[in-house]
């Protein structure tokens, strides 16, 4: 394990990673005047994520922690794209958009069809009940599980940020674990409560990018989804059914491993990348990452960003979207 962070900045110094894959007109992709387009989103899921993570000793009190980092770090992360108007795409739980809930007969969520027990690469999943962590109460007493406040932040800004969807319960997605009628349920739930806020959703990120289920996300009106199978500076993919797919470039977090000033000359020489190969440049995060990520990488990429922003074209997973589908009637 301790030679992968070596190897990893040797395959980036070679070029290896992200892989550039060029198209023949890269203009149905890029807008005019640009060179890239710059996609960046957020999987916002507070204690949802971790409750089942896979080798942590308590992943309970693992979900709790990250979500209250994940708490500290939003209004820093506010605050930045705000000094340099960078917006993103925060792939939100739809159990954050709730005040709180109640149990009906004993039970969270009753409507909603359970999981059953599974695995994956990140998760075990072997308790009683889907909802056994929710504290059916509300964001006063429980905030690592409702986030109503820290929504209305992302909608109050002067940035235009887009709310998106990551399902209502951080689900395993993938077609394997989960019946249609499930995935249906949890869309529908988000899409429902999002209403409640004046929001229509269509951007998706699978959780834990458990791909599956892309019929019944097309049929509930998404356009777009994340995938994390390489990192790759290319194109999206636009599947049989009109989905668009994109594709990861990288993820942002901070590597101890690594110098801090090797992470900012990473991250800004992926975006010189994207403008010299006229490519899309997908970049996402946890907003639990470490907040040296804001403070000391963010600080100097955003300013590059901005000082380069004729160049590239900073946009939300939707926007972006909607160029394309245009662009491929
Ligand atoms: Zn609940
Ligand atoms: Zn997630």
């Amino acid at each position: 394990m301790f030679i992968k962070p070596y190897l990893s900045r040797a395959n980036f110094l070679l070029g290896r990673n992200p892989r550039i894959e060029k198209a023949g007109d890269f203009r149905r992709f890029i807008p005019e005047p640009y060179q890239c387009a710059l996609l960046i989103s957020a999987d916002f899921e507070l204690a949802w994520a971790w409750r089942y993570a896979r080798g942590a000793g308590k992943p309970l009190e693992l979900a709790l922690e990250k979500a209250r980092q994940e708490r500290q770090n939003i209004p820093a992360i506010i605050d930045i794209c705000e000094s340099f108007n960078i917006p993103i795409t925060w792939l939100t739980v739809g159990h954050l958009f709730l005040q709180s809930c109640s149990r009906e007969n004993g039970r969270c969520h009753p409507e909603l069809p359970r999981l059953p027990h599974f695995e994956n690469r990140f998760w075990v999943f072997s308790g009683d009940d889907w909802f056994e962590h929710d504290p059916c109460s509300g964001y006063r007493d429980a905030p690592e599980w409702y986030a109503p406040g820290l929504i209305r932040q992302i909608l109050g800004s002067t940035v235009k940020h887009e709310i998106g969807c990551h399902t209502f319960s951080h689900i395993d997605c993938s077609d394997e674990t989960c019946p249609p009628g499930l995935m249906r349920a949890e869309l529908r739930a988000c899409k429902a409560l999002a209403e409640g806020w004046g929001l229509s959703l269509r951007s998706f990120v699978h959780p834990g990018h458990t791909i599956g289920n892309l019929g019944v996300l097309k049929e509930e009106g998404f356009t777009s989804f994340r995938t994390d199978y390489r990192n790759v500076l290319g194109y999206p993919k636009r599947h049989g059914n009109g989905l668009w797919e994109l594709q990861q470039t990288a993820e942002f977090y901070y590597r101890k491993e690594w110098p801090l000033d090797y992470h900012l000359y990473r991250y800004k020489e992926i975006i010189r990348r994207a403008m010299a190969s006229h490519t899309v440049c997908v970049l996402w995060f946890h907003p639990s990452f470490d907040p040296l990520v804001v403070s000391h990488i963010w600080t100097g990429l955003f300013a590059y960003i901005d000082a380069n922003r004729d160049k590239i074209w900073v946009a939300t997973h939707g926007e972006y979207v909607d160029f394309l589908q245009e662009n491929f009637k």
